[in-house]
């Protein structure tokens, strides 16, 4: 009885309990994947919508203190883990966008496959060629679940054909817990793919077991944050959809950037139809952009996201991302990608690929992924104020900050954004549309196009 306390107490003294993991769990899974006695659990929370992992406390008695699930834990080291600038040479594209071979914009040479995708349709195309030349035995995908089309998974997929129907940008958070089984049980190469946390989770939980990381490819996406499912409910609620009757949902329709919406309805109940509506398209009027903004830029994403360290996919054999460029935006109607390379691996699969014409590439420099992400890069790198250890190194960090803003003003952190977001939730709560949307018209004008004019100024300048 003693000893059961006793680890009740460690646990509930430590930083790592049920309430840290409530406010700041990324839904990864790992913890539950090393735990040899099974005492993390990822369930899906329905007050939060996000897929959470919580310690089963009545089994503690079990617990052997090994703190391997927190050795893991991909938020728990973003949130401990120092700055090691000499690791960075100080150089600031290397501390921004990690470490990396080369740096490519680009896109797929197969038009279909560029215009139906999220970005330039790169992703898809690599895992495609990968499967076709065997190279790979199978490619970690997204699927939708059969009994609740809007919530997402992880899974093996083997044909080429299916990869090609899961080409999408899921920005409500997917259940990523299921890649374990595949990692533990790979006999042969498989491509996994995942966000900056989840790739990170893999790649400290491959540490923690010593395991041979050259049967598995990793491609990161960049990721400024992943939404709750609350998002999709609001949403649905606003145009009276019933969830239970969708047969689909995709984020990213109808080319570049393709921020409209879509949901297939089912018919009966288990026959898909085309009747398609469209949740929200950015095209159709202020108001939809700032409810895009609202539902995936910040108000619905989990604590986790506000503490992250990596925008670009820092774990990844190939990072690829959205190409925001000046030269691109209001030009490119059909798609194009960032692509990073950062293991020799990833270079030779990018080279081939592009020596095969599969896809169309040309060289970019460091700076130029900076000024694609822009402000959310440097509001994740920058902020410092959760860390646990900044009041030893303030000196340290002050001296980021500064190098940072002398390099790049124009992207510098500002509080806009924060701010815009919690008079949106309180609008909101009131319940008018019309304020909102007065809210933004004003926003919108007299700040948001000001700051961008002085951004592009800066950029075109440098
Ligand atoms: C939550 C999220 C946030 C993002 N934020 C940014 C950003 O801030 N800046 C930026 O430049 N780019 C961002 N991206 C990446 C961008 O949306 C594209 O996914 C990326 O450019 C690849 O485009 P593509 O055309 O090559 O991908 P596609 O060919 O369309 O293939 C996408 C692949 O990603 C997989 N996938 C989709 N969603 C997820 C998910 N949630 N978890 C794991 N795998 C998934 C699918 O299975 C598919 O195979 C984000 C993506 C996501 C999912
Ligand atoms: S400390 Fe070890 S035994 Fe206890 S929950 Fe974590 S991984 Fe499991
Ligand atoms: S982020 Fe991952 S490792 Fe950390 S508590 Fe959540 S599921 Fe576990
Ligand atoms: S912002 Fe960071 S913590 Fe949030 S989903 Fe993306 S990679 Fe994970």
């Amino acid at each position: 009885m003693e000893k059961i306390n006793f680890f009740l107490k460690e646990r509930e003294n430590s930083v790592f309990n049920n309430d840290w993991r409530k406010q700041y769990c990324c839904g990864c899974g790992a913890c539950s994947a090393i735990c040899k006695n099974k005492l993390n659990e990822l369930k899906f929370d329905d007050n939060s919508g996000f897929y959470i992992s919580i310690y089963k406390e009545l089994d503690f008695k079990k617990c052997k203190n090994c703190n391997l699930c927190i050795k893991v834990c991909p938020i728990f080291h973003y949130l401990n883990n120092n700055y090691n600038l000499d690791s960075f040479n100080f150089n600031i594209e290397k501390f921004l966008i990690g470490p990396f071979l080369n740096i490519y914009k680009g896109y797929s040479c197969d038009k279909d496959i560029r215009f139906n995708s999220s970005s330039g349709g790169i992703t898809t195309t690599i895992i495609c060629c990968l499967l076709k030349k065997k190279y790979i035995n199978g490619a970690i995908t997204v699927l939708p679940y059969p009994n609740d089309t809007s919530k997402h998974y992880m899974t093996l997929t083997k044909s080429a054909d299916e990869a090609m129907k899961q080409n999408d940008s899921i920005y409500c958070q997917v259940n990523y817990s299921t890649i374990w089984n595949y990692i533990h049980n790979n006999k042969g190469k498989i491509l996994l793919i995942g966000l900056p946390c989840q790739l990170k989770a893999v790649e400290l939980y491959l540490n923690v077991k010593k395991a041979d990381t050259s049967k598995l490819i990793k491609i990161g996406l960049f990721c400024g944050g992943i939404s709750s499912h609350l998002a999709l409910d609001f949403l649905y609620k606003r145009k009276n959809i019933d969830k239970t009757k969708i047969s689909k949902i995709r984020y990213r329709n109808g080319g570049w950037p393709g921020r409209k919406m879509i949901i297939t309805k089912l018919n009966t109940e288990h026959q898909k139809s085309n009747d398609k509506i469209v949740l929200f398209d950015t095209k159709n009027s202020l108001f939809d952009r700032y409810l895009y903004k609202y539902c995936f830029s910040g108000s619905f994403f989990p604590e986790c996201c506000n503490n992250c360290l990596d925008q670009t996919s820092e774990s990844a054999d190939i990072s690829l991302g959205d190409a925001w460029l000046p030269d691109i935006i209001n030009k490119d109607n059909i798609g194009t990608n960032i692509v990073i390379t950062r293991t020799k691996e990833g270079q030779k699969i990018i080279n081939d690929l592009k020596n095969d014409k599969y896809l169309n590439l040309k060289k970019i420099k460091p700076e130029d992924v900076i000024c694609s992400q822009g402000k959310v890069l440097f509001g994740k790198k920058l902020n410092l104020w959760n860390r646990s250890n900044k009041k030893n190194n303030f000196e340290l960090y002050k001296k980021i900050f500064e190098k940072c803003r002398n390099k790049y003003p124009q992207y510098f952190p500002d509080y806009f954004d924060f701010f815009e977001r919690k008079i949106f939730n309180k609008l909101n709560k009131k319940g008018g549309n019309s304020l909102i949307l007065l809210f933004f018209i004003i926003f919108n004008i007299v700040v948001i196009r000001v700051r961008k004019i002085i951004g592009r100024y800066f950029y075109i300048r440098n």
